[in-house]
């Protein structure tokens, strides 16, 4: 392994329901964040609210506006009132009509926060991606003083922004860390489309410490790339690893019998154990080839013993 690999711990991460709760948004001067940072980076003000707090304080404002037109309307009508009469009339009716308007907003509050919250998202849809690239811009000019900090930030980042350029910053920022077990690692999301070898050296960490988290769409990446894997030093060790990974299911052996076959050889005994019962499981599945050479290693094994 490579010694100049950094020990980390990095900060815990907090998942969120919908990727939008991670945004902050500045009171002041609108700015928006996908960080934690405290102050605000644009105006410098102690004034960013989680975005949906900010749709509750619009929506508040929205009700207070509608009611204050109605209790200014109300006074208008008692001030003009020609007698006491009609002005105790006018003020009876008008607090009647008033109070349907606030059970009226009191019913349908949640429902005016959500669209508050849509208008929100399409009326400044470009402030939103403004910030988030001032996010980029940040977490990137960090690296050199905390590579650590660096992918912590990009990892919020990359909840909100998809693309491939932010996947390969995290992978390769990962490969500079010594990674652990305990590790929250993931691998689905970092995925990116061309063949990169930092990227298949992490997908060869990932096999090693979560193999659980090799799913359908890396069994593709390595298949697809296969070949380019193999010319790299350690290629095949990382293509034994994801061969043993996809043992953990049958339909993944199902899937991918014909590359499980071309490594089958190099695989640990345990492994070929559970892939001899799959095998034995599942007498009507096409296993091809893979089948008949599961079969030849595993009695060659029990012979030996
Ligand atoms: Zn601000």
């Amino acid at each position: 392994m490579n010694s100049s690999k950094q020990a980390v711990q990095f900060r815990p991460f907090t998942r969120t329901e919908h990727a939008f709760q991670k945004l902050r948004v500045c009171k002041r001067c609108g700015q928006f964040t996908a960080l934690w940072e405290e102050k605000c980076t644009s105006c410098g003000r102690d004034t960013l609210v989680p975005i949906e707090q900010y749709a509750r304080l619009r929506t508040k404002r929205y009700f207070h506006k509608d009611l204050t037109v109605g209790i200014a309307l109300l006074a208008a009508s008692v001030f003009f009132g020609h007698s006491p009469q009609q002005m105790l009339l006018c003020g009876v009716v008008g607090a009647l009509l008033l109070l349907p308007l606030i059970l009226l907003q009191q019913r349908i509050v949640t429902y005016e926060q959500r669209r508050q919250l849509i208008r929100l998202f399409r009326g400044r849809i470009e402030q939103i991606q403004e910030g988030l690239n001032v996010n980029h811009k940040n977490a990137v000019a960090l690296r050199q003083l905390s590579e650590r900090v660096c992918y912590e930030m990009l990892r919020e980042i990359a909840i909100l922004i998809h693309n491939d350029r932010i996947r390969l910053q995290q992978v390769a920022l990962l490969q500079s860390f010594v990674l652990r077990k305990d590790m929250e690692l993931t691998l689905d999301p970092l995925l990116i489309k061309s063949f990169e070898p930092l990227m298949v050296r992490y997908i060869g960490e990932v096999a090693r410490l979560h193999r659980e988290l090799i799913k359908d769409r890396t069994f593709r990446y390595v298949v697809f790339y296969e070949r380019r894997i193999l010319e790299m030093a350690g290629g095949e060790d990382i293509l034994v690893r994801v061969a043993s990974a996809a043992i953990r299911k049958k339909r993944y052996v199902v899937t991918h019998a014909a590359f499980i076959s071309r490594y089958v050889r190099k695989l640990p005994k345990e492994r070929i154990q559970r892939l001899y019962h799959i095998i034995q499981e599942n007498p009507l599945e096409p296993f091809g080839d893979l089948a008949d050479e599961v079969k030849i290693m595993y009695l060659m094994e029990q012979y030996k013993n």
